[in-house]
């Protein structure tokens, strides 16, 4: 049979592809150090595990969740919310938890866009923005992300005739793949542009509590009147190493979100209740784990940046986010830099144009990488470079 026409337009999976790469590789006898996909190799920590445990083998917790959430769970998200950011948002109708952001994300184009509207899509940027807008029969309008803009989009030079037609705005500092950071003023800009537009502003912020050098990556929400027009997606994925346990939440504006709920409540049937409440114990106690994994990330970042300094390249050292964000050597390309590295000295970067083509001329390293690998990596990149420069 015909499959759907939709997915005709989805091109395939970038990780699927640098997977089957890497496992060539691998198959040759190469063992292939990969800065490639951005997931913690840091366990979570032991207090979030210990209260799955104990919750998961209570009955009360076995059968099928609230469509909106355990009650404990959304007021401990208002609590953090209030905590590290000082906003105030109403756990009854402000919060809606998420199985993991990915859908949350996904799931709020399909909830605001119809066929013939547009999509502000930043680019480079993670996938799932576009492929959302793209599910939902409706398009994006790419902004490009540069250097010279600070990766920030350049929200006047987006046209009258897009904008008649634009609802949603996304946006995600600290950034993915950039690894740049957002000034508040930015943030104030973003609210007052949606405001005036009639868009509705959506903000990726996974990596917020992931930032270096003393800076502290605000909240959309902190925006006086943000509410009004922005939902901000937050995930515990990144913050407490707990990618494989989808737990995340939306937050903001009540009617973005009950739209994203009804989506929800006719797809998916909530997070498993002992996973929240593994939840509330991340969020409410967890703070000395994120303050240890933000100096892990930072030893590595700077020893990658150091490396780089010292053959000649110099990198700015991004201010948040699990990534590096790198100029190739000139006469390369992204995908064909990407390849040398890989048989050369075995090490993975991605190629950045697999973000949007402004990702031309970058490559994305993660700094998932144990400490030991990572210095094991710099020890043959210096080889490589060695003779090549
Ligand atoms: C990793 C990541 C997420 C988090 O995804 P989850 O589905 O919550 O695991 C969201 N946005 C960006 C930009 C990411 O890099």
């Amino acid at each position: 049979m015909r499959y759907s026409r939709r997915l005709d337009r989805v091109p395939p999976y970038l990780f699927a592809q640098i997977d089957r790469k890497i496992a060539e590789k691998k198959a040759q006898g190469v063992d292939v150090i990969s800065f490639g996909v951005g997931d913690p190799d840091v366990p979570t920590p032991d207090a979030i595990v210990d209260r799955l445990c104990i919750e998961a083998r209570k009955p009360e917790n076995h059968q099928y969740p609230s469509y909106f959430g355990l009650p404990e769970f959304r007021a401990s998200a208002a609590r953090w919310l209030e905590r590290r950011f000082g906003i105030k948002i109403d756990p009854g109708c402000e919060v809606l938890p998420l199985m993991g952001s990915k859908e949350g994300i996904a799931h709020m184009a399909l909830a605001a866009l119809d066929p013939g509207d547009i999509a502000l899509v930043p680019e480079p940027s993670y996938p799932v923005y576009a492929m959302g807008t793209l599910l939902a029969g409706a398009e994006s309008h790419f902004i490009p992300l540069t250097a010279d803009g600070g990766f920030l989009p350049d929200l006047d030079g987006i046209s009258p005739d897009v904008l008649s037609r634009a609802k949603l705005l996304w946006i995600n500092y600290p950034n993915n793949p950039t690894g740049a950071v957002a000034p508040m003023e930015f943030f104030e800009r973003a609210v007052e542009f949606c405001r005036r537009h009639d868009l509705l502003l959506a903000h990726d912020n996974a990596y917020s509590e992931i930032t270096f050098d003393g800076f502290v990556a605000p909240s959309v929400l902190q925006v006086q009147g943000a509410t009004d027009v922005a939902v901000e997606f937050h995930s515990l994925s990144k913050t407490f190493n707990m990618t494989g346990w989808r737990v995340a939440f939306a937050c903001g504006n009540y009617a973005a979100l009950e739209a994203l709920g009804t989506i929800k409540t006719n797809i998916d049937s909530g997070i498993f209740n002992a996973v929240q409440l593994a939840g509330v114990e991340a969020l409410d106690n967890c703070q000395d784990d994120i303050d240890r994994m933000v100096g892990i990330y930072q030893g590595r970042r700077d020893l990658m940046v150091s490396l780089l300094s010292s053959l000649g390249w110099e990198v700015e050292p991004p201010g948040g986010s699990i990534y590096i964000w790198l100029p190739v050597p000139e006469g390369f390309t992204s995908a064909g830099f990407s390849e040398h590295v890989l048989d050369r000295a075995g090490v993975f970067f991605t190629p950045g144009n697999a973000y949007g083509p402004s990702g031309e001329g970058f490559v994305r390293l993660s700094l998932t990488v144990p400490d030991d690998r990572v210095e094991e990596a710099v020890r043959r990149l210096r080889e490589v470079f060695k003779s090549d420069w």
